[in-house]
């Protein structure tokens, strides 16, 4: 890491303080982020935490060296909700998941998201699950009863430490599940039985698959090693998901940690609720980018992002077409700004990577964008104006926001734009100067070319082609 680097911290909710991030190894920085289950569309919220953990991927890139990081994110492809889909859709479960990844991936990459280091399956880490559930049973932390392997939570002292839930809560919402072979009621699911018609492993305990927190604590352990750095995800997976993940790793290898930072994203919100599917209150990334379900429009991925960027990650988010709008608008003005005058990338300037640097406060780090932009638009000499210009191509680049989509204005030749930069140029000095019919006259002359201005908050002007 170079000196002038910012230091890093991090919310944990482990200790539910903002630490100052110090990993196992800088040479190979750890993340695992629980990914998708491979059984319907993504919805918007399900993008939250993969645009979040992908900028926090970056900003460790830019931090520790794009060589220096590893990102696990998995697919779950076995899971009951996967095994009912297929049914009702009479197609092989093989085929429901290969087909819901490929159009996954093909919306985050939209979105502008960085492939994984690894996107471990779970159904070819089964050996490792097998080999977690015999050294936890080894250990005296797990038993096999009726066709089932469980987890002994009695048998760990700390288990709660994460969510900090009250053990009498959790009790009560063990109970829900309550079954004849559990020892205790809080005891959860390793491994159960398949029926002949579900998918099914063999293993010692007979044919079966396993319980969903396994399948995490396994590839973690496969791709990222017995202890690492960052674990993410969202709110909701804190209880019991990773309570259990924690529990099932450290009784298997003996450790204090699993990980050492727990990362957990807020909710994206539709008026109030949590976006899911089960409310049915849900937009896909899909159809946010390809159908016009939202807004009567389709939405540029970068657009989606930047809006997502607008509210820092733990905070909750609602999702509306203004967002958007006002999104899409930023961006529009940026690249009027950048368009064709950008040679190199600059390096992001140190006040929006201290930004990202705080716990990815990406609310404030687009505060300096727009401190930037303005510099960009009215600074005195024309070589602050492209120093200005060259740091925001940075600054977009360190947070993933590729501007091309809103490059609208590339079908004007050379001399159109000159003409409307410098008419522009002309009508700003029109307003400094309160001449209002002039002002007036010169955005006509544009708007007759089909070049619509746009006033934003600061009184500086952008504008896009309306053909
Ligand atoms: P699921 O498919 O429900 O397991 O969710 C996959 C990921 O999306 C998990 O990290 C969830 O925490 C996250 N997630 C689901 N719904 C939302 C939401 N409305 N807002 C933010 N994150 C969400
Ligand atoms: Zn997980």
């Amino acid at each position: 890491m170079s000196s002038d680097a910012p230091v890093l911290k991090l919310y944990n909710t482990l200790t539910r303080a903002k630490e100052e991030f110090r990993p196992l190894d800088p040479a190979n920085v750890r993340m695992y982020v629980c990914g998708p289950t491979v059984y319907d569309y993504a919805h918007i919220g399900n993008a939250r935490p993969i645009i979040v953990f992908d900028v926090l991927f970056r900003l460790l890139r830019h931090l520790y060296g794009a060589d220096h990081v590893t990102y696990v994110r998995n697919i779950t492809d076995v899971d009951d909700k996967i095994n009912a889909r297929a049914a009702e859709r009479g197609i092989t479960i093989r085929e429901l998941t290969e087909g819901t990844n490929k159009i996954f991936q093909e919306d985050v990459k939209a979105l502008g998201c960085l492939e994984p280091s690894v996107q471990p399956r779970a159904t070819e880490h089964i050996a490792e699950m097998i080999a977690l559930i015999e050294k936890m049973i080894a250990a005296g932390h797990a038993y096999a009863a009726d066709g089932h392997v469980l987890f002994d939570v009695p048998s760990m002292a700390e288990y709660g430490r994460l969510s900090r839930r009250p053990l009498d809560e959790m009790i009560a919402g063990a109970r829900i599940d309550v079954a004849p072979y559990k020892r205790g009621d809080m005891d959860f699911v390793l491994w159960k039985p398949s029926k002949e018609s579900e998918p099914g492993w063999d293993s010692p305990w007979g044919r079966g698959r396993p319980g969903w927190h396994l399948e995490c604590s396994a590839m973690s352990w496969k791709h990222l090693g017995e202890v690492f750095d960052i674990h993410g995800g969202g709110i909701d997976l804190v209880f019991p998901h990773h309570e259990n993940e924690i529990a099932q790793t450290r009784c298997a290898f003996g450790h204090e940690a699993m990980a050492n930072y727990w990362m957990h994203n807020g909710f994206l919100q539709v008026e109030g609720e949590k976006m899911s599917k089960s409310l049915g209150n849900f937009v896909t990334i899909n159809e946010l980018l390809h159908t016009e379900n939202f807004g009567g429009r389709k939405w540029p991925g970068s657009t989606i992002r930047w809006a997502m960027l607008s509210t820092q990650y733990r905070q909750p988010i609602d999702w509306t077409v203004e967002r958007l709008e006002e999104s899409e608008d930023e961006l529009g003005g940026l690249a009027g700004l950048l368009e064709g005058t950008i040679s190199r990338l600059g390096v992001p300037s140190q006040a929006f990577a201290a930004a990202l640097a705080d716990d990815l406060n990406t609310a404030s780090a687009k505060t300096e964008v727009r401190r930037l932009e303005k510099i960009a638009r009215t600074a005195a000499s024309d070589i602050e104006k492209l120093e200005a210009r060259e740091s925001l191509a940075g600054c977009l680049a360190l947070c993933g926001v590729e501007l091309t989509e809103h490059f609208v204005k590339s079908t004007l030749g050379p001399d159109e734009k000159l003409f409307i930069d410098s008419a522009i140029e002309a009508r700003n000095a029109a307003r400094a100067a309160k001449n209002w019919a002039e002002s007036d006259r010169i955005r006509d002359e544009l708007a007759a070319m089909g070049v619509a201005l746009k006033d934003n908050k600061d009184g500086t002007t952008t504008w896009e082609v309306k053909r």
